[in-house]
């Protein structure tokens, strides 16, 4: 596996592999790899040769008041675990090396970007699509690989593609979750014992509206209501949405169908922590729990 920090490098390594005809995979991240991230990394590899990750904490796509600084970091665990998982190529630029003054041109969602995570932080997601065009514009990867922890993120990349005729295939992997449900998140890190005991009642409340959609509830109000009924009923599980909206368009649906995403954003204590199931296709580790 290679490190590397330079644009000018990685260009370099990336081309000379598509020169011998190897079709090239990205993985984007910020670091502090887990079980999530890693999985996608295996997917990657299915769809590529030369399997690349970033991983670069960007500062663009935090607000004044968020975890820029606290954000976990730790790149010797990390570059291990992406060696143990065959990633060829690690590049992890220093922010002078993606930002060397503040950008002139950014990539700005005119739509889709104003709710759900959007509404409570402006900039976000202009933030994540310009790092993201940034990335693509130096690996031109063939095929790049996101999470479905972060729909909102991984529709709205998708849409940035076709909007932009790039030419990357977005591949969306499922959630990759803890044994009793709780959504892998390098912020999980933040969580004391006792809140972490609280968080697993995110997945639960998606785990129950699943059950629920299967066995004939399509009100997508009264799911939205219980799930908030049962977040209130832990204590310290501040909601900031429960929304039931389409996984086409993140419209907001009033009748749920088997496409239906159900997203939550909570608080716990400082952590803000999102999860979300699609009603008729959970992820396994969702299924797991029902
Ligand atoms: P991050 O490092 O949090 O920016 O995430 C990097 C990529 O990993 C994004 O595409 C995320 O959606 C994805 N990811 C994060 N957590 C998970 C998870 N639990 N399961 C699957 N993918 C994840």
């Amino acid at each position: 596996m290679r490190l590397v920090r330079r644009i000018v490098e990685v260009r370099e390594l990336v081309g000379e592999a598509r020169r011998n005809g190897l079709r090239i995979g990205l993985v984007p991240t910020m670091g502090f790899l887990h079980e999530g991230h890693l999985s996608l990394v295996d997917r990657c590899r299915e769809l590529s040769d030369l399997v690349v990750m970033s991983i670069f904490v960007n500062p663009l796509q935090f607000g004044p008041s968020e975890d820029l600084e606290s954000y976990p970091r730790d790149m010797e665990r990390d570059l291990a675990l992406a060696e143990g998982r065959r990633v060829d190529l690690v590049f992890a630029p220093a922010n002078e090396e993606l930002y060397p003054e503040p950008p002139t041109a950014v990539v700005a969602p005119r739509r889709l970007a104003d709710r759900l995570c959007g509404a409570s932080r402006p900039g976000h997601f202009e933030g994540v699509l310009t790092v993201v065009a940034k990335l693509f514009g130096i690996v031109q990867p063939d095929v790049s690989v996101f999470g479905q922890k972060d729909f909102q993120q991984a529709v709205l990349i998708q849409r940035m593609v076709s909007d932009l005729n790039m030419a990357v295939r977005v591949e969306v992997a499922p959630t990759v979750r803890e044994p009793d449900g709780l959504a892998m998140s390098s912020r999980n890190a933040y969580l004391s014992g006792d809140e972490r005991a609280r968080a697993v009642s995110i997945s639960q409340a998606l785990a129950w509206a699943v059950a629920a959609f299967r066995s004939g509830e399509r009100d997508a109000g009264l799911l939205r209501s219980q799930i908030r009924v049962r977040l209130d009923a832990v204590g310290g599980v501040d909601v900031e949405y429960v929304e039931a909206v389409s996984a086409r368009d993140l419209e907001p649906v009033s009748s749920a169908a088997a496409d239906t995403v159900m997203a939550i954003a909570a608080r716990i204590g400082s952590t803000r922590l999102i999860d979300n199931a699609c009603l008729g296709n959970p992820d396994p580790g969702l299924a797991k729990l029902l």
